[in-house]
């Protein structure tokens, strides 16, 4: 599998930076989540997508919930 393009992004206007390796370079992903597990929790409000932000060098996930939303 051909290794996907990473880039340099900011949230809320703060660059975002690994926490594990300070690499400033991440994937994107939007991932659906998955609800059938999350109704034993009452987590059923999380039904949407979330975007996913990868490091490229060691692979740690931020995930950001779309909250703007209700
Ligand atoms: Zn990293």
């Amino acid at each position: 599998m051909a290794k996907p393009t990473s880039f340099e992004y900011q949230v809320f206007d703060r660059k975002l930076v690994c926490p594990v390796c300070e690499n400033n370079k991440f994937y994107t992903r939007e991932t659906l989540m998955n609800t059938a597990g999350m109704a034993l929790f009452n987590l059923e409000f999380i039904n949407k997508t979330a975007n996913n932000y990868i490091c490229d060098k060691c692979g740690y996930v931020y995930w950001f919930m779309d909250v703007s939303e209700k």
